[in-house]
């Protein structure tokens, strides 16, 4: 009725503010989208940093908005994590990844593996090592090619549990990096029981690489650390020939940022793969 349409309008304007709502359409809008699959991937590449060869890619999602254009992840992944939205999510953009990935390795000879980030909540699933046994059979994707990066905090938030999944997915053959390293808490002792494969130095530290005495120690220490235990080294965040000859000189093997090339379609990361033409 007339009256009641009224009463509800007043119920939103007086107990909801602006935010409230437009976090609503938001919620909404993303539900509606992992619905219509209005998602993309782009891939950046990680190239060797002494040969500059490609040897994968980050897959990194995108949203696109009908009225807003391309939304980067920081916009709506932690609303997608709030409202387990991230699953569905999680999901499309592990299989997607897969797809990609097997199709590249059809067509090209180059050794190469895809990164899928994981969010904290995908991490704790009870079902994640399905999710991802699915995703890799469904798009007939070997997993030693797929790489799942995971971080520090979602991992020491009980990392008793955690080794455990952790051991569950490389078990199955996939490989484990800790994304952002440096930036969390995990403790020494922790990290020599999570099998890992990689670790990436958060591009907090790459930034000034050059310049600050205190990030040129931790990035060294964390390249050397790594080697102790016998982990390969990603810098991300390398924007400049500088940073890139600094983490090779203290060894770091594998480079990702913009220096080596932007996250882009997929159809443009498939060019890298041809590799340099002569
Ligand atoms: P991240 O995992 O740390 O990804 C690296 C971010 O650094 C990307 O931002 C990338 O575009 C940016 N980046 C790469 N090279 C450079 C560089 O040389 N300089 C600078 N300044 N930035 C660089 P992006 O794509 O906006 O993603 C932001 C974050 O969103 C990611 O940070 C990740 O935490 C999250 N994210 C992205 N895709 C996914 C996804 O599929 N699932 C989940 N759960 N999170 C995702
Ligand atoms: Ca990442
Ligand atoms: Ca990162
Ligand atoms: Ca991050």
């Amino acid at each position: 009725s007339k009256s009641k349409g009224r009463n509800t309008y007043q119920f939103y304007s007086a107990d909801m503010n602006s935010k409230t709502l437009r976090y609503l359409e938001m919620e909404n809008a993303l539900r509606k989208s992992i619905q219509n699959q209005d998602f993309l991937l782009h891939f950046q590449p990680q190239v060797d940093l002494r040969t500059r060869a490609v040897i994968g890619f980050e897959a990194l999602v995108r949203w696109r908005h009908p009225e807003l254009g391309l939304v980067p992840p920081d916009e709506f992944i932690p609303l997608a994590e709030e409202t387990g939205l991230i699953l569905l999510l999680g999901d499309w953009v592990l299989e997607s990844a897969c797809r990609q990935a097997r199709a590249w390795l059809d067509r090209h000879t180059t050794p190469l593996h895809v990164a899928v980030n994981l969010s904290s909540r995908q991490f704790w699933q009870g079902d994640l090592v399905d999710s991802i046994a699915s995703g890799l059979t469904r798009s007939g994707l070997p997993a030693q090619h797929l790489e799942l990066e995971i971080t520090e905090s979602m991992v020491m938030r009980e990392a008793d549990v955690a080794i455990g999944k952790m051991r569950e997915l490389a078990d199955m053959g996939v490989r484990l990096s800790i994304d952002d390293f440096g930036t969390g808490y995990s403790s020494l002792a922790a990290l020599r029981q999570f099998p890992i494969h990689t670790l990436k130095i958060d591009k907090s530290f790459v930034r000034e690489v050059t310049t600050n005495a205190n990030d040129a120690a931790i990035a060294a220490s964390i390249v050397a650390l790594a080697h102790t235990m016998n982990l390969l080294v990603v810098a991300e965040g390398i924007e400049g020939e500088e940073q890139a000859a600094f983490l090779l000189g203290k060894g770091c093997e594998i480079g990702q940022g913009y220096l080596f090339g932007k996250p882009m379609p997929s159809h443009e990361a498939e060019v890298m793969l041809c590799g340099p033409q002569s």
